[in-house]
């Protein structure tokens, strides 16, 4: 028998983990999934839950020192209508789920279940997220290219919540974002593409690509996208070829229930040209 605990504050909370490793359970959208049981009876836990949903302290979005932080209890639904929500970030939760889920699911869980489909990640990678972690004695802050190793891994320790999740004002003049399912919403991604695009007088000051769903983590190359900054749009078309090889070198799906390789890969490199071609337009 395993014991539930619902904690009051974030400060019992972080005792509760101190003490004991919790399965923590937020919106519980992904875990009540991953954890379901065919027979019909209760989900099934190895290690006690600990609710977090219910905490009002992390329930928020705010404008703090020019960035926008997130608070881990926060619904998909309450970000989505944020005014200060980047606009990727806001494309990305209209794919996700449905309205209800929504109102259920957090940006945190999203993070920690580190899903290569995960939706919401191919925003945060192009944003340059920080996660903030808590355990009872401290609080570390990790980017989440760093945060996210490996297919469903993180760096999280056993004693650790995602309190927050930071970002940077929008500052972005062009953004695009597509993902690519069985149906528009509502459905897992077989393969996901993000571009992100600062331009000043026909200079690109600042580009962002990223894939999801083609590697173990979100893709991005900050060497590629380096090859683009400070150049003139209309340089774009000629460097088309060698930016489409240097991703194709890069790109490694695999086949699943949702796609196959050959599919995912293709698809990702026409998404990535008509994003090339929207920008010498
Ligand atoms: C019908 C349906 C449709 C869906 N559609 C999509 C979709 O289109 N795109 C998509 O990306 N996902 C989708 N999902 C998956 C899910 O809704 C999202 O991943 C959601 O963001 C998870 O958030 P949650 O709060 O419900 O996480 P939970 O299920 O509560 O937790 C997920 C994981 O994160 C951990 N965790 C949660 N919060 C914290 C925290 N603060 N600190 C440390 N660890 C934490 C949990 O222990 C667990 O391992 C769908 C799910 C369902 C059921």
């Amino acid at each position: 028998m395993v014991e539930a605990r619902i904690p009051h504050s974030l400060q019992e909370a972080l005792i509760l983990m101190s003490q004991a490793t919790y399965t923590i359970v937020n919106g519980a959208t992904d875990l009540l999934v991953q954890k379901r049981s065919w027979s019909g009876t209760i989900p099934k836990f190895s290690q006690p839950p600990l609710y977090i949903r219910g905490l009002k302290e992390l329930d928020y979005i705010c404008e703090r020192s020019g960035m926008l932080e997130i608070g881990a209890t926060t619904s998909l639904e309450t970000i989505l209508h944020h005014p200060k929500t980047p606009k990727i970030l806001q494309h990305i939760i209209l794919t996700m789920a449905s309205p209800a889920i929504r109102h259920q699911a957090t940006l945190s869980g999203n993070i920690q279940n580190a899903s290569p489909a995960g939706d919401s990640l191919v925003g945060l990678y192009l944003l340059d997220a920080s996660i903030v972690l808590h355990n009872r004695h401290h609080e570390r802050v990790i980017s989440i290219q760093d945060f996210i190793v490996d297919v469903r891994k993180t760096m999280r320790e056993a004693d650790e919540l995602i309190t927050k999740v930071v970002l940077p004002i929008d500052k972005f003049s062009q953004c695009a974002y597509t993902k690519v399912g069985p149906r528009k919403t509502d459905a897992i991604a077989k393969v996901a593409f993000g571009g992100l695009i600062d331009i000043e007088n026909d200079r690109i000051r600042d580009i962002r690509i990223a894939f999801g769903a083609v590697y173990k983590t979100v893709l991005r190359s900050r060497k590629i996208e380096e090859s683009l900054m400070g150049k003139d749009r209309s340089a774009v078309p000629e460097m088309k070829h060698v930016l489409l090889e240097g991703y194709a070198s890069l790109i490694q799906p695999i086949d699943d229930q949702r796609s196959n390789r050959w599919y995912r890969k293709t698809t990702a490199l026409n998404l990535l040209e008509a994003f090339l071609d929207s920008i010498s337009r």
